[in-house]
């Protein structure tokens, strides 16, 4: 008999999802030569050696997939110094400069829910995400 064919499980169609975020909001944030800053130190760099950095941890199923959770971080951010305070306090400073303090609230108030994400909505995101990325020429 023919094993049949497994379909992905909903937590790997989110980290799928989740990966092409991250790449999608470095390539928005470059500029023409392909540079961006780290929202957090400032640093600048190519996207490419950036990471999607998330707000909210992204251990937060709610806003794991929310594309204004995530923005360009220089590694040094992401993997260490988010761990301390000052720069979770940094980026929330750039959030509210971008998105104001509501709707950095709105943003909290959302992870703490258990909002759920459906294999169909996670298809659907995908197809979409990798069609912006495409548009943007990645
Ligand atoms: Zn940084």
């Amino acid at each position: 008999m023919k094993p049949k064919k497994r379909l992905k499980s909903i937590a790997k169609m989110t980290d799928d999802c989740a990966t092409l975020l991250q790449k999608l909001v470095r390539v928005k944030a470059a500029d023409s030569d392909g540079i961006c800053s780290c929202v957090t130190c400032g640093k600048r760099a190519h996207w490419k050696e950036m990471q999607g950095g998330h707000f909210i941890e992204r251990g937060r199923l709610a806003t794991k997939l929310v594309e204004e959770n995530i923005h360009p971080q220089c590694p040094g951010c992401n993997c260490f110094r988010m761990k301390m305070s000052s720069c979770v306090l940094d980026y929330r400073r750039y959030m509210v400069e971008v998105y104001g303090e509501e709707g950095v609230t709105d943003l909290e108030d959302l992870s703490r829910t258990t909002k759920k994400h459906t294999r169909s909505d996670l298809v659907e995101m995908k197809i979409d995400l990798s069609k912006r990325l495409k548009e943007l020429g990645c």
